[in-house]
């Protein structure tokens, strides 16, 4: 056992892999919140209803890499759960997101059947742009006007209070738009799983180790670096800094919480609204497995109305990328002061100012510590 421990700001994903992977190779380590519960933005409960809820949004975890899943895997039962999606439109019919045959079968009451019919129908809705240099552009290129200002204009307006001209191309590459009739939210991952109970349960299982202390509702300040050997730090690297180069911002989402009496008649756990109305979706809690205990009485849902992190208690949830990257280039330098410094190390979605899937946190966390374990 080393003498000084370390410290681990955080208790989501990131810190929870450096605290076990360290402790594990013989470290002492603190791991410090400011929220009263572990797991970050992962975190679930049961409800006053006894349903499973996810307090920050529902969590769905998917990946193709093997070593992450074996990772969770020591620290409980995961179930196979394939997400789906449907997407609302205007006169209330439900289609399935992201885009595939059969929703643009339903918008423009075509009969394809086939994906070289897909593809040619596309090919005459696209509006060509050889280079283009931001969402609009590149979504107008791929499925033209029609599509575009249908699924992505008033959902990206909400959800980034930006127009699609603003935005960076990769915030909308990430959601495929598919020429067969594949509905899956996730097809390409292939591991979907979920925790049989629940995140908080396997967070309880990480943080299990004699080498590990949490210390919850408790807040970084920069006094405690004297008492550790070093310190892997989730928090926001724009107010570690005072905010000295400028701030970082971020979306936050106001979670709406409604009972009903019964079930839903859904397909889907999850439903989109891609018209103006304030809220992007609406979670049935009960329709993800195992989220309904066996005594639970009502029926839970969760509206998400997204808002900037200052209304919403600075909780911040997607860091913002324009297509200028003007906070990204920030963000550089932020990490550029961090570089100087040898005791402390940002981790996470925070620290690096990055969205980043729960996978991929894990994956950039497990092999993170790896490295500063092999260089000691
Ligand atoms: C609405 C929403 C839905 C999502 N859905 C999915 C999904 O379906 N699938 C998926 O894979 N990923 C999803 N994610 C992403 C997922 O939440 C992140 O990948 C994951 O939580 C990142 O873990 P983290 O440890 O970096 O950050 P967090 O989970 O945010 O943990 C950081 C922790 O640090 C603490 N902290 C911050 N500052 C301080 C301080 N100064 N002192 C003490 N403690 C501090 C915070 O309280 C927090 O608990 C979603 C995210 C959001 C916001």
């Amino acid at each position: 056992m080393n003498t000084k421990p370390i410290l681990v700001v955080g208790a989501g994903f990131a810190g929870a892999c450096y605290a076990r992977t360290l402790a594990e190779a013989g470290y002492a380590v603190t791991v410090i919140d400011s929220r009263s519960h572990i797991g970050g933005n992962a975190y679930d409960e049961i409800d006053h209803n006894g349903n499973r809820v996810h307090r920050y949004g529902p969590h769905l975890f998917h990946t193709s890499n093997e070593q992450v899943v074996d990772w969770v895997k020591r620290f409980g039962e995961w179930t196979p759960y394939e997400h789906r999606v449907d997407a609302q439109l205007a006169d209330g019919r439900l289609v399935p997101l992201p885009v595939n045959r059969t929703t643009i079968n339903t918008v423009f009451g075509a009969a394809l059947s086939n994906d070289s019919e897909v593809e040619a129908f596309l090919r005459r809705l696209a509006v060509p742009c050889e280079s283009p240099r931001n969402a609009a552009e590149h979504l107008y290129s791929k499925i033209g006007i029609e599509l575009t200002d249908l699924f992505f204009r008033p959902y990206t307006k909400k959800m980034w209070l930006m127009d699609l001209e603003e935005v960076d191309i990769s915030v909308v590459s990430r959601v495929s738009i598919r020429h067969d009739t594949e509905d899956r939210y996730f097809p390409n991952d292939k591991f979907q799983i979920m925790p049989k109970h629940g995140y908080t349960a396997i967070f309880s299982n990480i943080f299990d180790h004699p080498n590990i202390t949490v210390r919850l509702s408790e807040n970084f300040n920069k006094a405690m670096h004297e008492d550790y050997l070093h310190c892997f730090n989730s928090m926001p690297i724009d107010a570690y800094f005072d905010n000295v180069l400028g701030e970082l911002p971020y979306r936050s989402i106001k979670f709406h919480h409604r009972t009903q009496e019964s079930a839903a008649d859904w397909k889907c756990s999850v439903i989109n609204f891609t018209d103006a109305r304030a809220f992007t979706r609406e979670t049935a809690w009960y329709l993800l497995p195992h989220h309904r205990q066996p005594d639970g009485t009502g029926y839970s849902h969760t509206l998400e109305e997204p808002c900037d992190y200052r209304d919403n208690g600075l909780e911040r949830y997607y860091p913002v990328k324009t297509a200028d990257m003007r906070y990204q280039k920030i963000y550089k330098k932020y990490a550029e002061l961090a570089d100087e410094l040898p005791y402390i190390t940002f981790i996470g979605r925070c620290g690096t100012y990055q969205y980043l899937d729960m996978h991929q946190v894990i994956n950039q966390s497990l092999m993170g510590a790896e490295k500063w374990l092999q260089r000691r």
